[in-house]
Parts: structure tokens; sequence; C-alpha cells
């Protein structure tokens, strides 16, 4: 089993550096949270020091009533105050992947509260015990990349796919998906993959002999075909499903080089992908490299960035990167803004420079490293509701975070499963992620 062991962002709460999270219009805020939301913005400013008192006073009672069992968890992505904050109460701070084994690795926490986006609290109800609960700050925080691979878009594309190839199709899904193409992924005989191991679980198919369908990052699938040194030419990529809406016909007109491409195709990708991630050009790392910075960038970017950085890695390998840097070192990082930003303080005390990829002081580039939006959509005033929520009782069903849940991220509302169906979709996401795990610790 790999190593849980979460580590410190390794970030100081500066007591006069106000909070940089744009405060959400009060509308934004489920009925329940708006007098949490009321009183943090009427504080007079967004300094610690004004902020954690009145944070205190949820926070704090709620640790009291619940003792050991609370956990509190966030993403590396979160917008840095927010991981800060999780960190000053005790919490833990780690990737998504680490984060699905917090509830499996902890069972003496039975209250779980996520600060992140819905399917890394998804993966972490879908590993839970029975007992543990798990609730997300807020219910609107999704991924968009999963939100462009919701089951009714994917599931119909990946019957026609199974109605073709049969058995020598296997699905492999990235972690940013729903539980319920984990589950399809477990169906199939195939596994999830995160970015960092993406390389070994498609390997692990494609030794099989098996045809990938693979969810549903198209340009993680095509840097993981790229590092395994696979024919780009037998990947094939359906096209952007903003533009099918769950239509998708698997036939000449919607596949790039019609049938005969996808019989040949070793990889089919989903066609979403990482708005945050795909800012990103080839240009960006000219600009850089030329003034001595070496270029890291995640592999959610798109293929020709990749070819041309320095290094490509997870959200862990590129935070290695910035803690094992000599002094001196000059990074510019291709990543989520609220990470690098992160990694630039923590940069900082080593005397380690750190740029974010997308941020050039020049006008004619005319683009800017962007933070997760959607994920920082978990602010104190989330935090703050849903700890006295949880303590009094009466926590909205909206927030409690079941295995199978879909949700529209737009209204907050919930798709639940019945508990049968639940109990069946639980078993097949496990063995896609158990599988994943035996996979990346197979020597
Ligand atoms: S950074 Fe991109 S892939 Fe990661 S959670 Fe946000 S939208 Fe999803």
């Amino acid at each position: 089993m790999p190593p849980t062991a979460l580590k410190s962002s390794g970030i100081v709460l500066q007591p006069e550096l106000p909070i940089c999270q744009t405060d959400l219009p009060l509308d934004w805020y489920q009925s329940e949270f708006k007098p949490y939301a009321e009183e943090y913005l009427a504080l007079p400013d967004r300094k610690p020091s004004t902020v954690l008192p009145w944070l205190d006073g949820y926070v704090k009672p709620a640790q009291a009533h619940f003792g050991d069992a609370l956990m509190l968890v966030a993403h590396f992505y979160m917008g840095g105050e927010i991981v800060k904050l999780v960190e000053r109460y005790g919490g833990s701070v780690a990737d998504s992947y680490q984060l699905a084994l917090q509830a499996q690795r902890h069972p003496e926490k039975k209250v779980i509260v996520e600060s992140a986006v819905h399917f890394m609290a998804e993966a972490i109800a879908i590993l839970a015990h029975a007992d543990q609960q798990v609730w997300i700050t807020n219910p609107k925080a999704g991924c968009t990349m999963e939100m462009l691979a919701k089951d009714w878009m994917v599931l119909p594309v990946a019957d026609q796919l199974i109605e073709r190839y049969g058995d020598d199709l296997v699905v492999v899904a990235y972690m940013n998906t729903g539980g319920r193409l984990k589950a399809l992924a477990g169906r199939t005989g195939g596994a999830v993959c995160t970015s960092s191991n993406a390389h070994k679980v498609v390997k692990w198919a494609l030794a099989q002999q098996k045809k990938v369908f693979f969810v549903p990052d198209q340009h993680l699938g095509r840097n993981t075909a790229r590092k395994l040194g696979l024919d780009l030419s037998r990947v094939v990529a359906f096209p952007d499903p903003q533009l099918g809406r769950g239509a998708l016909r698997v036939d000449e007109k919607c596949v790039p080089g019609g049938l005969a491409a996808l019989d040949r195709a070793q990889m089919i990708l989903w066609g979403s992908f990482c708005g945050v991630h795909t800012v990103f050009k080839p240009e960006h790392v000219h600009y850089w490299r030329e003034r001595g910075y070496q270029v890291l960038v995640h592999p959610e970017s798109k293929l020709e960035v990749v070819e041309l950085a320095d290094g490509e890695g997870s959200t862990n390998f590129l935070w290695d990167a910035v803690m094992n840097a000599p002094r001196g070192a000059k990074l510019a990082i291709g990543t989520e803004g609220h990470f690098v930003r992160n990694a630039r303080e923590q940069g900082k005390l080593r005397g380690v420079e750190i740029v974010h990829l997308a941020d050039i002081p020049d006008p004619a580039y005319q683009s800017i490293g962007c933070g997760c939006a959607t994920m920082s959509r978990n602010d104190p005033p989330h935090l703050a509701g849903m700890l006295d929520l949880l303590r009094k009782g009466v926590a909205p069903d909206a927030n409690r975070v079941l295995a199978g849940d879909m949700v529209d991220e737009t209204t907050g509302v919930r798709d639940r499963l019945d508990e049968r169906e639940r109990a069946g979709m639980i078993a097949d996401a496990r063995a896609s992620l158990e599988r994943m795990i035996a996979i990346t610790e197979a020597k």
C-alpha cells in the first residue's frame, strides 16, 4: 500500500497579510450558510487577525463537541488561506490520491469535513467505513473537467464502445471522475489512475492487449500515451463533450478519423479538459527558459507544452520539486494558481524563486495564470457554517456526500442512488481503486 503520511503545506499565516480570496456574492450561499456569510462580509477586513477570532467562535466549539472524531481536509489547490486555516485547526492538506485514503486509514475519524471539490469528497466516501460521514463545505464546488464527464454523458458512449469491442475494451478512469465512472472502470476490469501513476495503469491495461477508453481528461491521456512511447496516430480523442451534450454517437461523423481510426486505436480519449491547465502555451515555456528558469508542468497541460517543458508530473511531484530545489534555483511552474502562490511563499523562505508559467509581465502574452475557481467556492464562511451546523445537528443534506451522488454544480442538487444501487456501485468503484493501488505498488 502507498505511504499516506500527509505533508504540511509549510505555509504560515501572517497576521497582517489579508486573506486573498474573493468574497462570494451573498446569494451564492445556501440559505443555511447565509447568516455566516453575512457576518463574514460585515467584518472590517480580511486580515487573519480579524478573521481568525471570528472563525474560532465556530470552529473551536465544533472541535470540542466532536473531539478526535472530527477530521478536516483540504486540497493543495485551495485558496492559500483555506489551506492555512485547515492546517491551523489541525486538519490535513493533500493531493486527491492521498485525500481519498484518509477515511479508510483513520477509522477513528467519524465526521470528515472536506474543503475541495466534489469528486475528491466522493472518493473519500467510496473508501470510507460504514460509520464515517463525509461532508463538503460547498456542494457547488465541482471540477470543471469532471463536469464535462457526467455519467449521463459518458455511459451511453461507453455502452456503444463495449458493444463494438466487448471484453477487449477496458476503462481507465482518472481520479477526477465521479464514483459512477470509477464503477464503470471496475465493471470493465479497469482501474482508476492519478496523474502520477497513469502511465503504470495504462501500461498494465495495454499489456493485456486491451483497448483503453481513458476518461475524462484528453490531455492526461495523450501525455500518458507519449510517455509510454505509443504511436499517437493510434490515440483517438472524442470531440469536446460540450458539443454533444450527452448525445455523442460512435459513428463515422463523430469520431475523428472515422471508425477505421477507432478500430486501430490503442487509446480512446474522452474529450474533457481542465480550463486551468490548458492556458499554458509553448511561448510561455520559451519566455521563462530564455530567462534562466527551469519549466515544470502538470500533465493536464497540452501535449505541445509538456513536450517542451523540463519536467512534468503530479501535484506531489511539483511540490517536491519546490521543496528540494537548491538555493538560487528559478522555477516556472505550470499548474493551478493557488498552488503556485503557496509554492512561491515556500520558495521565498528557502531562496528559491517560483513564478507561474502563464504570469508573464508583458501584455503581448495576454494570459495570466488562474486558480481553480470552482474549488475556491469553499471559503471561510462555508467552513464556519459547516462545522457549526454539524455541531448543532442541523447540517443540510445537500452537503452530505454519499458514494454515487451525482451533483449538479449549478444548483447544488444531488441525484442520489438508493441503498442497493449504492452498494453495487461502491463494490465496482472500490475494485477499480484497489486495482490501481495493486498496479502502483507492484514491484
Ligand atoms: S484544477 Fe482543473 S482538474 Fe483540478 S479540480 Fe480544478 S478544474 Fe478540476
